[in-house]
């Protein structure tokens, strides 16, 4: 405490207090320094409040700190401030308005000019909040104290947006896969061995990037009449994103991309010709592994796609830029470029080259969107940024940085519960087209803000990432049993090198691929899209999602039907 009161820094946490009783008890406590006017500490202004649940020690005196001997800055007097034990500094409340709380402890009111520690240029958001729900507390029926006191220890946590990991792995042994799998850094569970030795799969870290495509750049005027067609419908959600891929002989990217690209007027923001604008599409759909199942081009054009689809409802196109736009639709085509079909969970357990560069946090997406610039940017023939004055292409930057940040699954709840929380917003109604909408709690929520905006785009290409389960049925399945076959690839390589199983269900021989699909949307989304559809307005998305989420289910039941049938048979036989 006394550290960070001399560092003119608000300090907040549990001490020991010893009672008249003799009882030792822990309590709340806060120390605030007030900056004078010179820049000084005025005065420090200590509050304290039994805890909720006051811990009755016993006799431990020896614990209790003594504040006597410590060293504090040289203090004007004040009436909140005073030297001595910490046992004289809650006696001297006494006279402040007092309550009983649940123990029978003496709970302390907080002074009436806290007030003044809201002008202190040293507080961070946090501690604002918190000091206003002390004040809050000062006026409030008793009943509600607890509560406060509880909403307090909630927003001490650092973890604020990353919910209830441990109730859903209680849930059943798929969902706490999905979770652990997806969501944590390092795989705690399931260790069949030590270590794995280091090296070994990922991407190297100082392998030589491709160079950009040599010869004439593929374009739409020399695309195939069945190719040209089928990329008309760009717009729509029902495109069929794996025919594309069959009949461009695996070059979706390049095509949907440059369709979408021109509609969008890419190469004209950017100040691009055309030819350079190939040259990069060829470039970066080259760094995608067509030997993955899941993460290869297609996946990249199908968010693409599934962006720019985003882009074009009403609420959208409203609430965003042009440069949002563009770097939107970069952002989507490169999320998961060099993508080693692996999950981050997989990289830090093997120790790969690209989990020790980027310290097991966020690996793949650090290394998409490094990986993208540093190819880009190589050379002039594929640098789309090349003519932007620099402020704005800093600012394109961040956007696309920002993005392909956040698809890391680890962040998933993060994002939607911010985008939820920050823009909750009443159902769209058509003759509603303003950018300032009314949240449930009647505040008005300017989307236009940069923050808001944000908000929105991380959650674009959030939402196109995991739009799979969105699609009519047979694209649908195409991608449930494309990402199992990634899983099971990897399963088998972590049985293969003696690494632990990350997601264990994900065997080829036992896997039950529906469950897996009403698991993975029970999950990630079916709450991400009701909000998602709230905002933008994705009724057709809706629809599918229901009616893909029935198939799967049936599906599932019948396995287990099955399954059930074998066992008895194998019984009765036995
Ligand atoms: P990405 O790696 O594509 O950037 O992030 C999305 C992640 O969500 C994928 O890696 C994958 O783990 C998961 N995912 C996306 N769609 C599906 C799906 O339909 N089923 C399952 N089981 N997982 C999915
Ligand atoms: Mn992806």
């Amino acid at each position: 405490m006394f550290a960070h009161v001399k560092k003119a820094k608000a300090w907040e946490g549990r001490c020991c207090v010893k009672k008249k009783s003799g009882d030792i008890i822990r309590v709340r406590c806060s120390a605030t320094p007030v900056i004078d006017q010179d820049r000084r500490i005025g005065q420090v202004v200590y509050t304290y409040a039994p805890h909720s649940e006051v811990e009755v020690l016993g006799d431990i005196q020896n614990s209790v700190t003594s504040l006597k001997d410590a060293d504090l800055p040289p203090l004007p007097n004040d009436i909140y401030y005073r030297r001595g034990s910490v046992r004289s500094l809650i006696n001297y409340t006494g006279d402040l308005r007092s309550m009983r709380s649940e123990g029978g402890v003496r709970a302390i009111s907080r002074r009436p000019s806290m007030a003044r520690i809201h002008s202190m240029t040293i507080e961070a958001p946090i501690t604002k909040v918190v000091n206003m729900i002390y004040m809050a507390q000062d006026n409030c029926p008793n009943t509600v104290i607890p509560i406060l006191d509880k909403v307090i220890d909630i927003l001490r946590s650092s973890e604020l947006y990353s919910p209830f990991t441990e109730n859903v792995s209680e849930q059943d042994e798929m969902s706490s896969e999905y979770v652990e799998g997806l969501m944590s850094r390092t795989m705690r569970k399931h260790s069949q061995q030590g270590l794995a030795s280091p090296g070994g799969v990922g991407t190297a870290v100082n392998a030589r990037y491709p160079l950009p495509p040599s010869g004439p750049p593929m374009s739409l005027t020399t695309a195939s009449p069945d190719i040209r067609v089928l990329i008309e419908k760009d717009q729509t959600w029902d495109i069929d994103v794996l025919e594309l891929e069959r009949i461009s002989n695996k070059r979706p990217l390049l095509y949907l991309g440059l369709k979408i690209f021109s509609r969008l007027g890419v190469g004209e923001y950017l100040h691009c010709s055309e030819r350079v604008l190939q040259t990069w599409l060829q470039l970066i759909e080259q760094g995608y592994h067509s030997t993955n199942s899941y993460h290869n081009s297609t996946h990249a054009a199908d968010v693409l796609q599934a962006t720019a689809y985003f882009l074009s409802r009403d609420r959208l196109k409203d609430t965003l830029t042009k440069q949002d736009q563009v770097g939107s639709v970069i952002a989507a085509a490169i999320h998961d470029v060099d993508h080693p079909g692996r999950t981050n969970v997989f990289l830090a357990n093997a120790q790969a080259p690209l989990a020790l560069c980027y310290n097991d946090r966020a690996i793949l997406e650090n290394h998409h969107a490094a990986h993208a610039f540093r190819v880009t940017l190589a050379d002039d023939s594929c640098n789309i940024f090349k003519n932007l004055p620099m402020d704005e292409y800093k600012q394109l930057r961040e956007i696309i940085v920002d993005m392909v940040l956040a698809t890391e699954m680890t962040k998933h709840f993060e994002h939607v519960n911010k985008f939820v929380t920050s823009i909750n917003t009443s159902r769209v109604t058509d003759d509603d087209r303003s950018s300032v909408l009314s949240s449930h709690l009647g505040h008005e929520v300017d989307l236009m803000s940069s923050e808001n905006r944000a908000l929105v785009k991380r959650m674009i290409i959030k939402c196109a990432d995991i739009a799979n389960p969105c699609r009519p049925l047979a694209l649908c399945k195409e991608w449930a049993n494309r990402i199992a076959e990634e899983y099971f690839r990897q399963t088998t390589e972590e049985k293969e090198r003696g690494l632990p199983v990350v997601m264990p269900v994900f065997d080829r021989n036992t896997c039950n691929i529906p469950k897996s699909q009403t698991t993975f949307m029970d999950i990630f989304i079916m709450n991400t899209f009701d909000a998602w559809d709230n905002f933008a307005d994705v009724g057709e998305l809706m629809e599918n999602l229901q009616a893909n989420y029935d198939y799967w289910q049936s599906e599932a039941a019948l396995i287990a039907r099955k399954a059930g049938e074998q066992r008895a048979e194998s019984l009765h036989s036995s």
